[in-house]
This record gives C-alpha cells, sequence and structure tokens, in this order.
C-alpha cells in the first residue's frame, strides 16, 4: 500500500502539489489524469525519489520513504522522456537495474529477450538509442522498466507515441500485466480508452489537487463536476 501524507512540492516559490492526501492499495492499477502542467509527473518523481518532498511524508505500508535514495525505494519507473542511456546499447540499456543488482548473467539476457520479444524490439538489442525511432525509444523505455521485479511500477505516458496499433497492443499486455502480478501501478495518460479500460482507480487532478477518484464507472456516472465530466467524456 502507498499512501500520500499531506505531501506538498513547490519549485522556488511555485506551489505544484498542495497537501495531497491519496491511498493507493495493493494491487491496485491507479490512473492519474489531468490536463498539461497538473502535477502528474512531478507526483510520480516524489514517489521514485527524483525530486524532494517540500512538505509531507510518503508511506510504502509502515514505512517513510521520504528521504531514501531512489534505489532504496524498490520501484521502477517509465519516463515521459524515455531517459535511456545514449551510450549503452539497447539491451544493456534494459538490463542496468539488473546488473547493478549483481544478478546472473544467463538469467539477465533470458529475462531481457522475453521482454524485449513481447514488446517486439529484440531486433533492436544490439543498437544505440539514437538509432531507433520514437516508438521504439518508448518501448524500450518500458522494457526496462518491466525486466525489473519491483513493488512499484510508475509509468509515466509510457504509450504515448505509438501508433494506434501497437497502443491497442501494448494495452492488452498492460492489462495482462496488471492482472497476472500483484503490484502497485500508477500509471499517468492523457489517453481516456487507456484510463478507463486499465484503471482499477482513476484519479483526476486538476492544479495539483485530486478533483475527484474512483472507478471508471463512477466517475462516468457520477462526475463531482464539470471539470471531472469533461475530462471522463460523461454527459455533464
Ligand atoms: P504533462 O502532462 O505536460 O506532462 P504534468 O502533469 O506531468 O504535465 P508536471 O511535470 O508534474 O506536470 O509539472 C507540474 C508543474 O510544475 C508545471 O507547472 C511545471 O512547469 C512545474 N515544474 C515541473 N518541474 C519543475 C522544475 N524542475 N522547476 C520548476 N518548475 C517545475
Ligand atoms: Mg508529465
Amino acid at each position: 500500500r502507498i499512501r500520500f501524507d499531506r505531501v506538498e512540492k513547490s519549485f522556488g516559490r511555485t506551489l505544484v502539489l498542495p497537501p495531497l492526501d491519496l491511498t493507493l492499495e495493493d494491487g491496485e492499477f491507479t490512473v492519474l489524469v489531468g490536463p498539461s502542467g497538473c502535477g502528474k509527473s512531478t507526483t510520480l518523481r516524489l514517489v521514485a525519489g527524483l525530486e524532494t518532498l517540500s512538505g509531507g511524508e510518503i508511506w510504502f505500508d509502515d514505512r517513510a520513504i521520504g528521504k531514501l535514495e531512489p534505489k532504496d525505494r524498490d520501484v521502477a519507473m517509465v519516463f515521459q522522456d524515455y531517459a535511456l542511456y545514449p551510450h549503452m546499447n539497447i539491451a544493456r540499456n534494459m538490463s542496468f537495474a539488473l546488473r547493478l543488482a549483481r544478478q546472473p548473467k544467463a538469467r539477465i539476457d533470458s529475462e531481457v529477450r522475453r521482454v524485449a520479444e513481447m514488446l517486439n524490439i529484440a531486433h533492436l538489442l544490439e543498437r544505440k538509442p539514437a538509432e531507433l525511432s520514437g516508438g521504439q525509444r518508448q518501448r524500450v523505455a518500458m522494457g526496462r522498466a518491466m525486466v525489473r521485479d519491483a513493488g512499484v511500477f510508475l509509468f509515466d505516458e509510457p504509450l504515448s507515441n505509438l501508433d494506434a496499433k501497437l497502443r491497442a497492443r501494448m494495452r492488452t499486455e498492460l492489462a495482462e500485466m496488471r492482472d497476472t502480478i500483484d503490484k502497485n501501478m500508477i500509471y499517468v495518460t492523457h489517453d481516456q480508452i487507456e484510463a478507463m479500460t486499465l484503471g482499477d482507480r482513476i484519479v483526476v487532478m486538476n492544479e495539483g489537487t485530486i478533483q475527484q477518484q474512483g472507478t471508471a464507472e463512477d466517475l462516468f456516472a457520477n462526475p463531482v463536476n464539470r471539470f471531472v465530466a469533461g475530462f471522463i467524456g460523461s454527459p455533464a
């Protein structure tokens, strides 16, 4: 379980997240939606430890993680801008965390291959990130997180650069991942279909505050305000 307890984030004098309270149960696939600039990536980066909290605390079960180093948080993240290592080939990008964890080479190789085949990038393993298309890079970023055995998975618009066909296929893969592994997943997207089909719980944000959270059915049938209705696409 992940709990945000009065979490605050400011950049200089700009308050991006006013105190935010949110609890995510184990095994729950949570989708964060909201307009550009509302604080979705910042929220994920706080969980991953890539930004420091300005106030409040984040709890993984009964453990306060707000001051832990990113590597001590058991979190795997797919970045909105991919953040691949440019000097490493795709196989090494994908295996980076496993190599840090000193896993046996044979295991690393087979795991990288399994995930690469699933994501249809197995033929690209020897290339460097600069030699890939945007959509291919996006799948590598996804693969780098999926080879890991983390307790928490954070996805920042992982399908935004894919064509409709790939996107639909990846959505199916993600739904399978959601149903087969009992992890906490927080997924950021602009795509309403993605939010509605993947989210056990959907959290609608605006300007750093949670407007409403619930199942797709809840939000669609009973939006609390026009903003939520507009975002979810229900009749206002
Ligand atoms: P998008 O959908 O465009 O990715 P987002 O919801 O992920 O948007 P964030 O990246 O979390 O938005 O940004 C939230 C706000 O914080 C924005 O107004 C942004 O300009 C600001 N912000 C983010 N990072 C920084 C930073 N390092 N320094 C200053 N301001 C920042
Ligand atoms: Mg973002």
